[in-house]
Parts: structure tokens; sequence; C-alpha cells
């Protein structure tokens, strides 16, 4: 009989929901931690912001959630939702495919309500130490506090969901001490009014950066993009009166003057760092096992387990720019699979190997030491979510879901990135991926049967009707060209690279 233990899961957001759904199936004992007075993490819009605007100041009061006020998803409903707890299958007020923030929180809240979920959670509750009791792998004290109260309680197992996109990760800028403007970072962005007249700087190139942009851009007086991507040079944005992209900054001067390495200067009020986040997970105390270092959370296997403390330990939803639902529900999988002892880990020297491994990897592919939580481009997303599927026993990643986050790079890289969130999704699908879906063998037999029942009929109709003699020959090149027709149509769009997020 499997093992049941007893489980801290900490944080409420789709991970710890994910995770807490996977334990308590297996029958263990589940407490989930939330900080917070509901579920969603992320997804629970909050107006406030932070009194430091770059929150570097350590005792500002904490906001969790970065999104804004008009956010929509990055991603189709397709992308987004559990395998058995689809997205596209629950409306809430706002059908469109890629859905305002409020449309997903409600998705979750039905999520918890329908698992059972929200009995599990302590709420107001934040997790303030986690610690392994006399060096122990397999107990762990858990101190959280509620309204001021401190609590510590054992468990046999902690799961760590709190989240990464609530620590400011800024601009290194050569001249910034001196810059005697605003300053202010996407973390602490909710609506454009502040930026009412203002000339602003905005850092980054992912969605965040894209989207803010163009809202900011509807009141304020100019708006300029700062990008590193290679190559760039100033220019006006075509449809936008009052927007331009530069390559990287170059410097910032005392008289307010921001230099551009295309180049160009302008004089700004604000800067604005759309430039990510930073891995904080500061309850964790590991006597240095897990570090974070330049934003690389080490050593981690796959993502998910310190070696040295696995499976005691671990990590959900750590990786970013992937299918963020599928990767968390198939980590969540995997670590109660492995805590049912249904499966087992590597030794830990070669999980350590491993980890070594990727790092090199890393290395040779020249990506920076703080990119090492981003699975990119998007088949290596794919191949790690299909490498997840394969260690609980599932088939690969759907081709459907491929194809379509495939696409969704093709649309978000291409000039007409403009109005990508009004991709009509299900005629793509209709168009490119209806053979796709038909990839098992029963399907596979139908389909070739049709496809020869074609060339039949067509073989037979211009031998009838145009006095061929050998209608054999004729029925196969029918049956060939059918074929071909039906090749040219079953391949997906392919692409090559992806850099936007998903
Ligand atoms: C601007 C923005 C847009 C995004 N758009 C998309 C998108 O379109 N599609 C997509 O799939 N993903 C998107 N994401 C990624 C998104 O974050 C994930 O979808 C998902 O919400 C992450 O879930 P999580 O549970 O890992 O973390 P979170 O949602 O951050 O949840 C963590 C939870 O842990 C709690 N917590 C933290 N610390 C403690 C503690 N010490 N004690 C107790 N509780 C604690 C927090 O209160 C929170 O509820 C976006 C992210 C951002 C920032």
């Amino acid at each position: 009989m499997a093992q049941s233990l007893k489980v801290a899961v900490i944080g409420a957001g789709v991970s710890g929901l994910a995770v807490a759904r996977e334990l308590q199936r297996e029958g263990h004992r589940v407490v989930v931690y939330e900080k917070q007075n509901r579920l969603g993490g992320t997804w629970m819009y909050d107006p406030r912001v932070e009194t430091d605007p770059l929150g570097l100041d350590p005792n500002r009061e904490i906001v969790h959630s970065s999104i804004y006020f008009s956010l929509r998803t990055n991603s189709p409903r397709h992308l987004t939702g559990f395998s058995d707890y689809l997205f596209t299958s629950k409306q809430y007020g706002d059908s469109r495919n890629f859905p305002g923030h409020e449309e997903v929180l409600k998705f979750l809240d039905d999520f918890a309500k329908d698992f059972g979920l929200v009995e599990l959670i302590r709420f107001n509750t934040e997790v303030v130490r986690v610690e392994r009791v006399d060096s122990r792998i397999d107990e762990w004290v858990v101190e959280s506090r509620t309204s001021g109260l401190s609590t510590e309680d054992i468990f046999e197992a902690v799961m760590v969901c709190s989240g990464h996109y609530t620590v400011p990760r800024l601009a290194n800028l050569s001249g910034i001490e001196k810059w005697p403007g605003k300053q202010v970072h996407s973390h602490n962005y909710r609506v454009p009014e502040p930026f009412q007249d203002q000339i602003v700087v905005v850092i980054g190139n992912g969605p965040s950066a894209y989207d803010i942009s163009l809202e900011i851009a509807t009141v304020a007086k100019e708006v300029h993009i700062s990008s590193r991507s290679p190559n760039v040079k100033c220019s006006k944005l075509d449809n936008h009166e009052n927007m331009w992209q530069h390559s990287e900054i170059n410097n910032i001067y005392e008289n307010g003057t921001v230099c551009f390495q295309d180049g160009t200067a302008i004089c700004a009020d604000i800067i604005f760092h759309c430039t990510g986040y930073n891995y904080d997970f500061p309850f964790l105390q590991t006597n240095g096992i897990v570090t974070v270092e330049d934003n690389r959370v080490g050593p981690l296997y796959k993502h998910v387990f310190p070696p040295r403390l696995a499976p005691r330990l671990c990590f959900v939803g750590l990786p970013s720019r992937v299918l963020f639902f599928t990767m968390a529900e198939l980590q969540s999988k995997w670590v109660t699979r492995l805590l049912s002892g249904k499966a087992v880990l590597p030794s830990e020297s070669e999980m350590l190997a491993d980890v070594e491994e990727h790092y090199r990897n890393m290395k040779e592919r020249q990506t920076p030491k703080h990119h090492t939580h981003l699975i990119l481009p998007v088949d290596d997303q794919f191949e790690y979510l299909d490498w997840l599927a394969a260690q609980v026993g599932l088939p690969p990643l759907d081709g459907k879901l491929k194809d379509i986050r495939r696409e969704l790079s093709r649309i978000y890289m291409s000039p007409q990135r403009v109005g990508w969130r009004e991709w009509d999704v299900d005629s793509f699908i209709n168009r490119n991926c209806s053979w796709v879906e038909s990839r098992s063998p029963q399907m596979g037999i139908i389909r070739s049967s049709f496809t020869f029942m074609l060339g039949t009929i067509c073989g037979v109709y211009i031998a009838q009707n145009y006095n061929v003699p050998n209608i054999r020959k004729l029925t196969n090149t029918g049956v060939f060209m059918a074929k071909k027709v039906e090749e040219t149509y079953r391949k997906p769009k392919k692409d090559k690279d992806d850099k936007s997020d998903g």
C-alpha cells in the first residue's frame, strides 16, 4: 500500500492547488498555507502597489500579485487549465480566447471547490520558517503566523509553491544613481493614469513590457521602449504617434538624459523596469543546501528537487515561459508519485550530475545564469514536459497543444504582433490540427481508408470519362495525389525559435 504522509504546501496559487489535488488524491494529509485571504496567487488582482516602486526597501509591505488592471492572458484558453479540467470548457462572462485575469481567478476558484481543496487551506497564514528537524530529511518544522500569532507544525514533506513574480529584478544601468527622475518596476504597475503627460522609457521585451507600453502611450507624452534584442535601430512604431523603439541603454545622466546604444538620446521623466523577477524564499532554512544565486535556485534536479533533500522538499512551478498549468500539473503528479513510493529518483550523485550537465549545456549555449529556469526554445519546453509525463506513465503532450504553442510563438514574434490576442485559435485548430488529432492507430486506419477511397473514386472517374486504358495505374496515381494533399494539410507549421512568453 502507498504511504500516506503529512505534507505542507506553501501557497494556494496554481502550483499549490495543483499539487494539493494530487496529494489529496493519493491519500496524503495536506495542509496548504496561504498568506493572503483568498486563493489564486498571481491571479488575484490587488489594486495596491508597494511603497517603494522598485521593491528595494526591505521594510516595505509586500504586495504579492504583479498583475495590472487590464491584464489579459498571454496564452489562449487552450493552453491554460489542467488536462482533466479544461479552461476551454469553462466560461465566467469573458468568452475571449485570451481572457482577462478575473476569468482565470474564477476558474481557479471552481477548480479548488470542485476538488475539495478550499478546506485544506489555512488562509491569512504566512509561513515564516521551514527547517529540517535535527537534520532529518523526513521531519520538517513549519513555522507560520496568523494575525501575529506564531505556530509550529511538523510535516513529513514540504512543497514550496510560493510563486516567483513578486520580487522585482532591476536593470543594471550605468549612471542611474545620479538620475533625478522617477523609477518604477512593472510589479507596481496597475493603471496608466500616473503616467499622464510623462516621457517614459520602458526597459524590456516581454509581453508585459509590450502591453504596458501600449497602455501608457494612451496618456503619456512619449514612450520609448528599450530592448536588449540585437540590431535594434531607433524607429517610430507604426500607427503610434508617441512610441519609439530603441536599443539597450548606454548611459544615464544627472540632467535626466537617457542615451541609447543606437546613438539617440532623450530627456525622460520616468524609467520603467519591465525586467522580470527574482526568486526569493525568505522562509527556507536549509543550511546552504539550496541557494539562490543570480536567480539560479540550486542545485535542483529537473527544476524540482534539491538532490540532498529529495523527495521530501520540492519546488513546484519554478520554470518560467512554459505552459504553466500543464507543467504544474505534471510536476505535481511526479512529486506525489515519488512521495507515495510508487516511483524512485536516481541517486543523489546521479541527480547532481544531471544538474551539472544542465549548467554545462547552458554555458555552451552561452545562456546567462539568471536564465537557469527559463526553458527556451519552445521545443526544449516540450522535451521537459514530455519527460515529466513519462515519469508518471503518461503519453507525451498532445500534439495539438504543441502546435498551438508553436503558432503562438510565431505570431508573437512576427511584425503583426499587434492584435495577437485576437488570433482565432479555433480556426487554426480546424485548419492545422485536425489531422494531428488523429495520431492514434485507429484514426490512422480510418484516415488511410478515406484517402484510398477518395483516390479510387478519382481514378475510376477519370478512367471512365477520359478513355484511359490502365485503370489500376491511374487509381494508384489518384491515391498518391490524395495522400500528398492530405500530408500537406496535416503538417503543422513549425517555428524554429521562440523568445515569447507563454
Ligand atoms: C504579469 C503576469 C502575467 C502572466 N500571464 C500568464 C498567462 O497568461 N498564462 C499563464 O499560464 N501564466 C501567466 N503568468 C504566470 C503565472 O504566474 C502562473 O500562471 C501562475 O499563476 C503561478 O502560480 P504559482 O502558484 O506558482 O505562484 P503564485 O500564483 O504566485 O502563487 C503563490 C502563492 O503563494 C502564497 N505565498 C507566498 N509566500 C507565502 C508564504 N511565506 N506563506 C504562505 N503563502 C505564501 C502567495 O500569497 C500566493 O498565493 C503570468 C505572470 C505574471 C506576473
